[in-house]
């Protein structure tokens, strides 16, 4: 078989650099030719059900035609012009979009072209915010244990120091305030007592609302962001939510903070944010921390400008994908998927080696009790049909929200049984 497989494979992959991969030991990548609706296809000519929405962007599945005619439709007008100086109807009227449909309190979008560019965008603005102001004690941030913001020096500083894939670093990395996430009011005490320590010298606290995804997959009530407003507000700092994993529907609301009274002062939005189509990312500031910048003063200006920024195929992107979620019902879509999470997940939760399945919107997570086999469990997946990538201890599925009844018990009946094969002794279903 392997004759007929075009010479790419072989000629082209073994000059790139792969992300998050010892090159020595890893797999060899699939080979993808082709992607629709919830499918990877292979050039073995293998078909897989995604179940991981290529890093949690293909919100409406692969291909879908009107972002494809909408980015067509802008190539032929514009595809890119720079943004320093210029501007263009795409990225005006989306910023205008994104900040109508982020509500009250939203007034200013900064385009850049990935989530840690994104972030590093939000921390930036909340160190000048205070140094335009003549305060030049903040310049940490908050950030909680579990946490993942990046892979820029600026962002994995703020990620998880410990559980994180940015250990190697330490020591060079700018020191911020860690804490864990407060779960109860014991621990809620315990980060009222750490932000009172260090009060002064915070720019802001950092949190990903209701999920920190690729720390883990782990999940905390609404009210928790409540708390982290009320202690923003007490100690004058401002709130950053990074929405670049939760917004756009994925944990069954447009944005995951709308479920929590407790709106913040900057938000970063990327990955689905095109429907996963092209590069884009914004990080949308207040009316108030705007006017912190605004001034007759030039070295109060946010000296910030990726070359990419605000792309005009990728702004079009953008715009066919939210007339997606205005015209399509995504959201009953995410709802009825995070039904079948749950059904088709349950069974996990009798076996002795699955420590927590836990739910929220369309993701689901089964959460393993180590030691098992990683590198063979990702394996097994594969051979049962199946695009699901575990990392750490947790195998999980954020699939498109558009994926189809019959994909869908696919891949619930894969990870079901590759999670029981982890013991050899039992066997759920085939
Ligand atoms: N923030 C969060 C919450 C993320 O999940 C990610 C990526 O997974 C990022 C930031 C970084 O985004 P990017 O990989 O586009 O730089």
């Amino acid at each position: 078989m392997a004759a007929s497989l075009p010479s790419w494979i072989d000629d082209g992959t073994r000059h790139v650099w792969r992300p998050y991969a010892q090159m020595k030991t890893a797999a060899p990548p699939l080979p993808v030719v082709r992607t629709h609706g919830s499918r990877i296809e292979l050039a073995d000519g293998r078909s897989l059900v995604d179940g991981v929405a290529s890093w949690w962007t293909a919100c409406h599945g692969y291909n879908h035609p009107a972002i494809a005619d909408a980015v067509r439709r802008q190539l032929d007008t514009m595809p890119h012009v720079m943004f320093g100086g210029l501007t263009h109807e795409p990225a005006a009227r989306l910023a205008q979009r994104l900040c109508t449909l982020l509500g009250p309190g939203f007034d200013r979008v900064f385009y850049t072209d990935s989530g840690s560019v994104a972030v590093e965008v939000a921390m930036k603005m909340a160190v000048q915010y205070w140094l335009n102001q003549g305060d030049r004690r903040r310049t940490r941030f908050l950030a909680f244990r579990g946490g993942y913001h990046g892979d820029t020096f600026g962002t994995m500083a703020v990620c998880d120091p410990d559980e994180g894939m940015h250990s190697l670093f330490r020591g060079l990395l700018t020191q911020h305030v860690m804490a864990p996430l407060p779960r109860d009011e014991p621990t809620m005490a315990q980060l009222d007592a750490i932000v009172q320590e260090h009060a002064d010298e915070l720019a802001g606290i950092l949190v990903e609302p209701l999920v920190q995804g690729a720390g883990g997959m782990l999940m905390h009530p609404p009210g928790v962001l409540r708390r982290l407003r009320e202690l923003a507000d007490r100690h004058g700092l401002l709130l950053i939510y990074d929405e670049i994993f939760t917004g756009f529907g994925r944990t069954g609301t447009m944005f995951a903070f709308e479920q929590a009274d407790a709106r913040p002062d900057i938000i970063t939005l990327s990955k689905a944010l095109t429907g996963g189509t092209l590069p884009l990312a914004a990080t949308v500031a207040s009316q108030g921390v705007f006017e912190g910048f605004w001034s007759d003063d030039p070295s109060h200006a946010l000296m910030h400008g990726p070359t990419f920024m605000g792309n005009a195929l990728a702004c079009a992107a953008a715009h066919a994908s939210l007339d997606l979620f205005e015209q399509e019902p995504r959201l009953a879509q995410v709802a009825a998927l995070s039904a079948a999470l749950e059904a088709g997940l349950a069974p996990c939760r009798d076996l002795p080696w699955v420590r927590d399945v836990r739910i929220l919107g369309a993701i689901g997570v089964v959460e393993l009790a180590p030691p098992f086999d990683r590198d063979a469990l990702r394996a097994r997946l594969i051979e049962a049909g199946v695009w699901v990538r575990p990392f750490g201890n947790i195998v999980y599925l954020t699939p498109a929200f558009t994926i189809s009844d019959e994909d869908l018990a696919l891949l619930l009946a894969a990870v079901r049984n590759a999670v029981c094969d982890l013991h050899p002794a039992r066997s759920h279903d085939r």
